[in-house]
């Protein structure tokens, strides 16, 4: 993976084939996304928004995949197509780019602090467009927003995107880009989403 966005497997010999191009379905998915969006600029957004990302095996909590900072965790058996992720169409690669989300608002944040923590990201701007608030002191918490219009519909993985302010903003994120278009996705949300990409082309 090393060249394509520089992009870092850690301790590659622990990977496996699938596992390997799972990430890389994921890579060219939001590339021909963000192709779209951006009027062909799909890699240059890339290389300059989501480079020098880390991807590890393991050291999962909670029975999820996360990220901390630059780097995205995954289930050990992650590409296995019997599992259900609570991510757009409950598909692998879109759970891949939820992740990579959450690092592009942790790299839009002014302060100090991991904004999927703290706040102060992009993902705070898109609360304030969606009129959602959220009721965390820490950002990430489960249910911990609060949003009576724009939401995720319950349908498919999308309504995961309810469950926090980071995880809409992460969900937002996975959904305009890989699954454009859908009722499933607040319009709003995908127009601000849409919005953005372009302008940090
Ligand atoms: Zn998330």
């Amino acid at each position: 993976m090393q060249g394509s966005h520089n992009w870092n497997i850690k301790d590659i010999k622990n990977w496996n084939t699938d596992q390997l191009f799972t990430v890389w379905d994921a890579a060219i998915r939001m590339e021909i996304g963000l192709n779209t969006i951006t009027g062909g600029q799909g890699k240059n957004w890339m290389d300059k928004n989501l480079n020098s990302i880390t991807f590890m095996i393991g050291g999962v909590v909670a029975g999820n995949s996360y990220v901390e900072g630059s780097t995205v965790h995954l289930l050990v058996n992650f590409e296995n197509e019997n599992l259900i992720w609570s991510s757009p169409n409950n598909e692998v690669e879109t759970m891949i780019a939820h992740e990579l989300g959450h690092v592009f608002d942790n790299r839009t944040r002014h302060a100090q602090w991991d904004v999927t923590w703290f706040g102060g990201g992009a993902a705070d701007e898109l609360m304030k467009m969606v009129g959602g608030k959220s009721t965390g002191l820490l950002k990430f918490l489960n249910n911990s927003l609060s949003l009576k219009t724009n939401r995720f519909l319950d349908v498919d993985g999308f309504g995961y995107g309810n469950n926090s302010s980071a995880d809409y903003f992460a969900h937002a994120f996975s959904a305009t880009i890989c699954t454009p278009n859908t009722p499933n996705t607040p319009l709003l949300a995908e127009m601000w989403m849409s919005a953005l990409l372009d302008l940090t082309k």
